[in-house]
């Protein structure tokens, strides 16, 4: 499951694909995807998205997400540097993907990773017509609140703000390609396994 004779092959390099992951905040996805990129040998590479919020304790810039003062990610969404960008909360940071990364690993033959939006997944597929959307899901609406007060990074109205983003983010899930419900870790990483093997 590697297309390394292609990747060494110079110009006869094959194109890579899009793998789009998205699901609430607390879901599970960081989990999944680590898993992913450990215990696979699928050629991926995660895409390291812009965000303008601050880093959370242990947070790398250029390793988790490229941190940007508000004035520069304007400034280079401007000049056309993302593919798309969105306010995921409203009067919040600003999240995006830079064009030329996701670009760069496609040509190089990758798998390219995209933990995005709703939104952002929405443009992403509008784009790439042939990416991969997945949307995992939680269980219920109340695991989620559950497991967002177990993981205790945020405080009660966070928590709260980001149900009901998990709960509008839901509705407008319906274009995603595939669905995996998170209720069991195992059995959700299979399940992604088996979609990227087909
Ligand atoms: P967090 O602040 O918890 O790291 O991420 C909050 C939300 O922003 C998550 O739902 C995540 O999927 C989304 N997000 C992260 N990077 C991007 C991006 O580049 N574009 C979009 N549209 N959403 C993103």
């Amino acid at each position: 499951m590697t297309n390394e004779s292609e990747r060494t092959g110079g110009e006869s390099t094959r194109r890579g694909r899009i793998l789009v992951f998205s699901g609430p905040s607390g879901v599970g996805k960081g989990t999944l995807l680590k898993r992913l990129f450990a215990e696979t040998d699928f050629p991926l590479v995660s895409s390291v998205s812009a965000t303008t919020r601050a880093p959370r304790p242990g947070e790398v810039d250029g390793v988790d997400y490229r941190f940007f003062s508000r004035d520069e990610f304007l400034r280079r969404r401007e000049t056309g540097e993302f593919l798309e960008s969105f306010e995921v909360y409203a009067g919040g940071a600003l999240y995006g993907t830079l064009r030329e990364d996701v670009e760069t690993a496609l040509e190089r033959g990758d798998w390219v990773v995209l933990e995005i939006d709703v939104k952002g997944a929405a443009s992403v597929a509008a784009i790439y017509p042939d990416a991969e959307t997945v949307f995992i899901e939680p269980p219920s609406i109340e695991s989620l609140r559950e497991r967002l007060k177990g993981r205790g990074s945020e405080d009660d109205a966070e928590i709260e703000k980001r149900v009901a983003q998990a709960e509008s983010e839901l509705a407008a899930s319906g274009f995603y390609r595939r669905r995996v419900v998170n209720d069991d870790l195992d059995a959700a990483f299979e399940k992604i396994v088996a979609i990227l093997s087909e």
